[in-house]
């Protein structure tokens, strides 16, 4: 079984977007702060989960929203945009929990668009889930970051200064 040290949810959430850009996240190089795309993340994460969330963190790692009154894991997100990174972080989640021998499912919030989606760690997305904390540590082993790959991401991405100019 694959050892979860060192991955968090911020790391799984960008392996499906850009492997750059998890290389910059796990050396710490810090991104614009005043990007508007981190700065509207925030504000959502702040107003839907006022009341309802209570935040917990395991080992001083791993920041896990509880939605208190179902007792199940919550991440909250902008849009539907980037579903599969979202899927995937409360994914690695509820696996984090299950090695902790705790057994919880989860749940993906999309207030803007009223969506929400159910998450349940099956056989099949932890399989994936351990083949990609394997390659974010490859990523993280390494000297230099990945090539920068241009993609739709690249607009709005905190990093796109250090990529592209
Ligand atoms: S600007 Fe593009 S290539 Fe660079 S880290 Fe961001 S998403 Fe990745």
């Amino acid at each position: 079984m694959e050892d979860l040290e060192k991955i968090n949810g911020t790391l799984i959430w960008y392996y499906y977007i850009c492997p750059r850009e998890v290389w910059y996240i796990g050396h710490s190089i810090e991104a614009d702060q005043e990007n508007d795309f981190l700065l509207l993340g925030k504000h959502i994460h702040e107003i839907f989960y006022k009341r309802e969330k209570k935040e917990i963190f395991i080992d001083n790692t791993i920041k896990i929203d509880i939605l208190s009154s179902k007792k199940i894991v919550g991440e909250i997100k902008k849009s539907s945009k980037y579903l599969k990174s979202a899927i995937m972080q409360v994914a690695f989640y509820l696996l984090y929990l299950k090695q902790k021998g705790i057994f919880l499912e989860g749940e993906l919030l999309i207030p803007e668009e009223r969506k929400k989606e159910k998450i349940t760690l099956t056989q099949e997305i932890e399989k994936e889930l351990f083949t990609a904390i394997k390659e974010i540590k490859n990523i993280l082993n390494k000297d230099k970051p990945p090539k920068p790959l241009k993609i739709q991401y690249c607009k709005t991405c905190a990093y796109k200064e250090m990529c592209w100019s």
